[in-house]
């Protein structure tokens, strides 16, 4: 997976809104840096605090820092602050792998201190039980058996964006016309905000970009040997192991509006490019979309009784971005001596609904990036983090500074839906941060009552 901690303004802005400084870059930078191992190629010259370097470059990453260098851009490694500039790709991954959070971070606890940790595999848990306002524990199935599993202390919740908030619908946690909707009960508390304030990096995309044809950008995966094969599965290396995106790098730049807004310094848009498209990304984005709760579904258990509404390009301003971003594309491509030198340029492929407009103009790219952009998998924000009433804009949140649902007891939620608002990054690394700094916060709840939590605070 692709990892990014984002820029700093982003947590900075957390912080803000939930007037809780600890969210500040400058204090969960720590969470980064604890949960981060880089096992790439080091320099001694990398400006990060990972001194990661780039040697090797494949000829994709030399083409495209020249590129961002001919354009006056620097280029920054992974462990730096974010800015405006190119930078290489990182990845989770060990020994030619990509590693998940399960094998980085359980796995050995699994194993090792069993009588701390048990994982029940292949449990679906259904509701969150109560005794008043006070959560007790989780109703689920397992290979088809219902149980019920009591919490000693409290009960956290880490379903993801989309299922954290059905979980507390189904519980009895919601909005009063989402609680009608799924007709359950009793009520636990009324939250309306469950299930809105959903966010996501939406992207479009251009090309295929042509090459003159003797140089091939698409290696090395294009052409596998027996030997490449042969030496990934006996020591872990060579070709296979190369995430596919690596060839290339991605660029960070701020749009016109958003260097007007709030500097240069918290850039909105991604730019990635992998030899046959140019991917334009929108990671800070004005949209505010919400799940919607189908009255008529069945029950809570149909499929349909969920929608996303991501509610993208309702702002004007987003569209602007995204063409500043498609333009940006084309200077790299199409002016910069580096690509030039390879005979770069842009195969016009005709959007069907948008011929009406003429290429290349305004109207063209808007109707194209209404017709073309997706999501890019980052949706977050759903059970979003904040004071229980805000004035500006006036509404209420879901969890508190220290990820409790509001208006209940025992209850937490540590994943992407407490997210206030999205990063300007692909979200995994910040998802893990929010992990690590909830670890924190619970032991230092609980370290007070227990001395064993106390002597694990003390130790890490
Ligand atoms: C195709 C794809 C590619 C992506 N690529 C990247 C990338 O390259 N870089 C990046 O930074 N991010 C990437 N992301 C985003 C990233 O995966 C998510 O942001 C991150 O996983 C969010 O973590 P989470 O813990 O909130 O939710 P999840 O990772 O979704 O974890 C939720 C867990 O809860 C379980 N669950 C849900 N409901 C129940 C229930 N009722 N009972 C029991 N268990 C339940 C689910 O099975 C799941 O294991 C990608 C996402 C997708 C879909």
């Amino acid at each position: 997976m692709q990892y990014e901690r984002g820029s700093p303004q982003s947590y900075d802005q957390w912080a803000k809104i939930t007037g809780d400084r600890t969210w500040k870059y400058e204090q969960i930078l720590k969470y980064f840096k604890k949960m981060e191992e880089y096992l790439g190629i080091s320099t001694k010259e990398g400006n990060g605090d990972m001194n990661d370097g780039t040697l090797n470059l494949t000829l994709g990453q030399e083409i495209w820092f020249n590129a961002g260098r001919e354009l006056g851009f620097t280029i920054f490694n992974f462990s730096e602050p974010q800015r405006v500039g190119f930078h290489p790709l990182r990845f989770t991954q060990k020994n030619g792998m990509r590693i998940n959070t399960y094998a980085a971070f359980l796995k050995t606890i699994e194993e090792t201190r069993k009588t701390f940790l048990e994982i029940r595999r292949y449990s679906i848990v259904s509701k969150i039980l109560f005794e008043g306002k006070r959560a007790t524990g989780v109703y689920y199935t397992r290979h088809g058996i219902p149980r019920v599993a009591s919490a000693m202390k409290e009960v956290i919740i880490c379903a993801g964006t989309f299922k954290t908030p059905i979980l507390l619908i189904k519980s009895g946690i919601g909005s009063e016309s989402q609680l009608r909707a799924a007709n359950v009960g009793p009520i636990i508390a009324i939250l309306p905000e469950v299930g809105r304030n959903l966010q996501d990096h939406p992207i479009v995309q251009i090309g295929p970009i042509s090459f003159d044809d003797n140089i091939t950008l698409w290696n090395p995966q294009q052409n596998f040997t027996f030997e490449d094969v042969e030496q990934f599965f006996k020591f872990k290396k060579g070709p296979l192991t190369n995430p596919y995106e690596l060839k290339f790098g991605e660029a960070i730049v701020a749009s016109n509006g958003s260097a007007r807004e709030v500097g240069p310094g918290w850039p909105d848009l991604q730019i990635s490019f992998d030899s046959v498209k140019c991917t334009i990304r929108l990671i800070r984005s004005h949209s505010r979309g919400l799940l919607k709760f189908n009255s008529s579904a069945t029950g809570i258990e149909d499929p349909f009784f969920l929608t996303a509404e991501f509610k993208f390009f309702k702002i004007d301003r987003d569209i602007d971005a995204m063409i500043q971003g498609i333009d940006f594309c084309f200077k790299v491509v199409e002016s910069t001596e580096s690509f030039q030198k390879f005979g770069a340029k842009h195969v016009h492929q005709s959007i069907a609904e948008c011929d009406h407009e003429e290429f290349g103009s305004k109207e063209y790219w808007t109707c194209y990036v209404k017709h073309t952009a997706g999501l890019s998998y980052s949706a977050v924000g759903t059970c979003r983090m904040g004071k229980k009433y805000e004035l500006d804009p006036p509404r209420s949140s879901v969890v508190d500074h220290k990820l409790r649902v509001h208006d209940v007891e025992n209850l937490r939620i540590v994943d992407a839906s407490v997210m206030p608002t999205i990063p300007n990054a692909n979200v995994a690394a910040a998802t893990m941060m929010i992990a690590e700094k909830s670890s924190d916060i619970i032991i230092n709840h609980y370290c007070r009552k227990n001395s064993k939590l106390c002597e694990t605070k003390n130790k890490s």
